[in-house]
């Protein structure tokens, strides 16, 4: 029998529990629970089938009863002696996308992240659009190219007008960028016609990932006008292998800052679901940004109230994700367009000069948030290298 090491100040200790899905050479895709340096392997501890499972999707589907009493007894089970064929060291497996995604929405949630982009994206204009402060904007993604951190990315090509340029090309996007955000997934899916009140957010989402929205800013820039984003996001975005459950997020609750005007009533709720998350963006190994969660305009459950309230049902699997996270200061600013300026502005990283991503980097973006024993939790990391494009001859 095994007991699990839990140093105090880890930020994988037992206010934390994230779920991810691992393998190893000797056994396929599964459910795992991360405590410490760890990955305690649920289907051999717990004796349960939907552990089995290669995707979260069936546990997630089981609802939030479901969800707390196997918190309950995951907490008392690394506490105590647990079967050695259930713990396996973290170094050790390969961690797999941890749920199959159905629909992947983006919303554009930061206040100054709106006011920076309508800055750069339309100088001549006033820099939040008229329905900004009363609904949550958002696209709908590309669910089916999320993908793991640690999967390279391609540069993307595609079509874009450069500043000069008469008349748009092809080729590799040369303003290849971030966007460091946290994503919500959806585990009780809602009925076609029933929306979902603010205040039942916790009654379907499951729990929350880091999400890297990478962002082809040419490509985006000449095709968004005037049904906003498409080819310049949907070549690949990335999540975290760890999916925080909401109810190791209790201590982290904060109200989000004030909404003036209020918004309608469907987007009003009696329960605090700003989030106060800080993260960390690390471009080669240098952290050039620490972008506040805690500063999103519009919280998570009224994303999700907003994405059902015209109808629309969500499912099991669901992502959405908050749009790029960006404080009132440069330093916390959670893309590199804005970091730099629109490139105009260049940050040094590890002893370069950059604007946009060159072909080699490596980007890691982790998050933090208070635990409810007064430490902190971890969601791991989002990361991933840029590799050259492969389709420029077209
Ligand atoms: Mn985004």
């Amino acid at each position: 029998m095994t007991v699990i090491d839990i140093p105090a100040d880890s930020l994988f200790g037992i206010d934390n529990l994230p779920y991810g899905v691992f393998s190893t050479e000797n056994s396929p895709r599964r459910v795992g629970v991360r405590v410490a340096d760890k990955v305690v392997d649920l289907a051999v501890a717990l004796g349960d089938d939907v552990f089995a499972e290669p995707t979260l999707n069936p546990f997630m589907a089981q609802g939030k009863s479901r969800w707390d009493d196997v918190r309950a007894r995951i907490t008392t089970l690394v506490q105590g002696e647990i079967d050695d064929a259930a713990v396996l060291d973290v170094d050790a497996v390969a961690m797999h996308l941890p749920f199959d995604v159905a629909d992947y929405v983006d919303f554009y949630a930061s206040e100054h992240h709106a006011t920076n982009l309508g800055k750069l994206f339309r100088p001549d204009s006033a820099p939040l659009m008229p329905n900004w402060k009363h609904l949550p904007v958002g696209y709908h993604g590309r669910s089916s190219t999320v993908v793991v951190s640690g999967t390279d990315i391609v540069r993307p090509c595609g079509q874009r007008k450069l500043a000069g340029d008469d008349a748009p090309t092809f080729g590799p996007s040369v303003r290849l960028d971030i966007e460091a955000e946290m994503g919500f997934v959806v585990g009780v899916p809602s009925t076609l016609g029933e929306p979902i009140a603010p205040d039942e957010f916790a009654d379907h989402v499951f729990g929350a990932v880091i999400v890297n929205d990478w962002s082809a800013r040419d490509i985006q820039a000449w095709e968004y006008v005037p049904l906003g984003p498409f080819l310049g996001k949907s070549f690949a975005t990335s999540v975290s292998p760890w999916v925080v459950p909401l109810a190791a997020l209790e201590a982290a609750r904060v109200d989000t800052p004030t909404q003036d005007p209020q918004p309608l009533p469907y987007l009003r709720g009696e329960q605090k679901w700003g989030l106060d998350i800080d993260l960390a963006v690390e471009w080669n190994g240098d952290v050039v940004s620490r972008p506040p969660y805690a500063q999103m305009y519009w919280s998570p459950a009224q994303m999700l109230a907003h994405t059902t309230i015209n109808g629309a049902a969500s499912s099991t699997g669901d992502l959405f994700a908050s749009g790029t996270i960006s404080g009132t200061e440069k330093n916390t600013r959670g893309a590199f367009i804005e970091l730099t300026w629109g490139g105009a502005e260049p940050a040094t990283v590890a002893g370069e000069e950059r604007t946009f991503l060159q072909d080699g980097d490596e980007v890691s973006i982790s998050a933090t948030a208070p635990a409810a024993n007064g430490g902190r939790i971890g969601f791991g990391e989002v990361r991933a290298r840029i590799l050259p494009a492969t389709q420029a001859d077209r």
